[in-house]
């Protein structure tokens, strides 16, 4: 496991370049997912692939552009599973109590959408499965369940998923064309209801991959069938 936390770390994967830099509060992190095929070059020219951990690390923002908190995803190898760690910012402005929390398809945290944050579009559901929780097996990959708030408005959730990977060509990769981010919602997840667990507004949104360039203007995920404008 990386000890590299507080560290700025370059990664290169597969053509991709993630840049993240120091997890805290108040950080700035950008993803760029700028090739997303690796292996795309011609075999004659193919050199052998290093298999780098990969980690991102991002800030949730709120309603108002305000920094809510940060969280962190880590994977040491294509298929390995994903280590998911999210806490709040000094002042999260969280309601105590259970917030939904979910991946959602595309990476875009428009505070000004209409509703807020509506252009991240619907959970990341590449198996076209029904909302649920996190270990059912046919929930939204996206499905992370409930994260829980203090009284103080603080939280600290820590979990991970074998559903969803971080390298640019995986199977379920949150870095294709339209990215995805991450998404806490205002009210608690009943796990069962399509499409968002009854889960309510969007109150926190972070960038986990920026979209490739154009990819937004091909395909609009708020209009797509796994994409409903609801929760
Ligand atoms: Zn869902």
């Amino acid at each position: 496991m990386s000890s590299a936390i507080n560290t700025v770390r370059r990664i290169a994967v597969g053509g991709a370049l993630v840049t993240s830099l120091a997890f805290g509060f108040g950080s700035v992190s950008t993803a760029l997912a700028q090739d997303a095929t690796p292996g795309a070059s011609p075999a004659a020219e193919a050199t052998p692939t290093v298999v780098e951990p990969v980690q991102v690390t991002l800030t949730l923002i709120g309603t108002e552009g305000q920094v809510v908190g940060v969280a962190r995803l880590t994977q040491e190898a294509p298929g390995a599973e994903v280590l998911i760690t999210v806490t709040n910012a000094e002042d999260s402005g969280l309601a105590p109590g259970e917030h939904g929390i979910h991946i959602h398809e595309a990476g875009v945290c428009d505070p000004k959408a209409t509703p807020p944050f509506d252009s991240a579009g619907g959970h990341f559901n590449p198996e076209n499965g029904h909302h649920g929780a996190p270990d059912d097996p046919n929930s939204h990959a996206g499905d992370l369940g409930n994260l829980t708030v203090k009284d103080d408005g603080s939280f600290l959730l820590q979990t991970t998923s074998t559903r969803i990977s971080l390298y640019p060509g995986d199977k379920n990769s949150l870095a294709d064309a339209d990215g995805s981010s991450l998404m806490i919602h205002e009210h608690a997840d009943d796990m069962h209801t399509d499409p968002s667990g009854e889960s309510g507004g969007r109150a926190a949104c972070g960038v986990i991959f920026s979209p490739q360039p154009g990819a937004m203007q091909s395909a609009t995920p708020v209009t797509s069938p796994q994409a409903t404008p609801v929760g």
